[in-house]
């Protein structure tokens, strides 16, 4: 294990997980942190609530390949926020994209969109490496752990939760340049417009179609925005320039069909994909028993195995 990744690892073991994570080019941030939505509040819940709620699948981790998973009713002011940021460095950051209609075409509005999708997956990541040693230390005190020549299963989830941390810390900082440097330009987007009745869906999401969870590196990371404008879905797939060989043969088919069939692979990807989504409750309320058991059942079981088969029309978002 390097030194960086030693430091990281008490880092995350010391850090209240509540913590501003904004980059070292504005300093070491010790500020309080609020609250912030991924999915703009102002615009983009405000489209798909219903009565100031929106609906969100919800999965906690109940043990090994174990996970429970429901579909519930959030309020808006609670959907989608994450305490990665303080009140200052959220506002410094997103503030054109809260204050001014998103403009898709403004290459600052695509980056900030995709930065904040990093900033929340990053927090996520290292919460996730925090969670994971507060439980190996409370093992630990109660002698639970058994000691033996390899690794623990304990200390092997630990070290895989705080090294998939460590990767995405490093890789955001390509990120964190574009925004210090202002070259936009370095992020590349592809954008599609579905036709949509009622708006119906809002993803923020950040992943990487590189699976291998111990790769030496992250990479082919690309974030996924989906929000209502007017009576269409917008998608925005948004990716490091640099890596376009790496995202693009995971997306072209997406970008390449239409209609039905090309909601259905947006669904899957999210699906295998996101977390981070809100549906609109009056659209949810269209989603048949079976559609809803089908989809909770998928999203389960990518979580642990990339190849899934499904027939997509029956777990579609749209
Ligand atoms: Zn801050």
């Amino acid at each position: 294990m390097n030194n960086d990744l030693l430091n990281f690892a008490y880092q995350v073991q010391h850090a209240n997980y509540q913590a501003c994570i904004a980059p070292e080019g504005f300093g070491t941030c010790n500020k309080d942190v609020i609250k912030a939505h991924s999915i703009q509040n102002k615009q983009i819940l405000e489209e798909i609530q219903d009565c100031g709620h929106v609906v969100m699948l919800l999965a906690s981790i109940s043990g090994f390949k174990s996970v429970d998973i429901e579909f519930k009713r959030i309020g808006r002011n609670r959907a989608t926020i994450f305490t990665g940021l303080c009140h200052h460095h959220d506002n410094l950051f997103f503030a054109p994209i809260e204050r001014d209609s998103i403009d898709i075409i403004n290459p600052e509005h695509l980056f900030l969109l995709a930065y904040r999708a990093i900033i929340k997956q990053t927090h996520s990541l290292m919460n996730a490496a925090h969670q994971a040693r507060l439980l190996f230390d409370k093992k630990t005190d109660l002698g639970l752990i058994i000691k033996k020549d390899a690794l623990s299963e304990e200390e092997e989830y630990l070290l895989t939760r705080t090294f998939m941390a460590f990767k995405l810390h490093i890789y955001k900082q390509a990120y964190d340049s574009i925004y210090i440097n202002q070259r936009y330009e370095d992020l590349c987007h592809e954008i599609i417009k579905i036709n949509q009745e009622i708006p119906t869906i809002a993803v923020n999401a950040f992943f990487s179609f590189q699976r291998e969870r111990m790769a030496a590196k992250y990479s082919g990371g690309v974030a996924l925005n989906i929000f209502p404008k007017g009576d269409e879905t917008i998608v925005i797939f948004s990716y490091l320039c640099s890596e376009e060989s790496l995202v693009s043969p995971h997306i072209n088919d997406i970008l390449s069909s239409s209609g039905e069939q090309q909601e259905c692979l947006l669904s899957k990807l999210i699906l295998q994909n996101c977390e981070n989504f809100a549906i609109n409750p009056k659209h949810f309320e269209t989603f048949s028993k079976l559609k809803i058991e089908r989809i909770k059942e998928y999203f389960t079981k990518t979580l642990f195995y990339d190849d899934v088969d499904v027939n997509c029309e029956e777990i579609s978002l749209f």
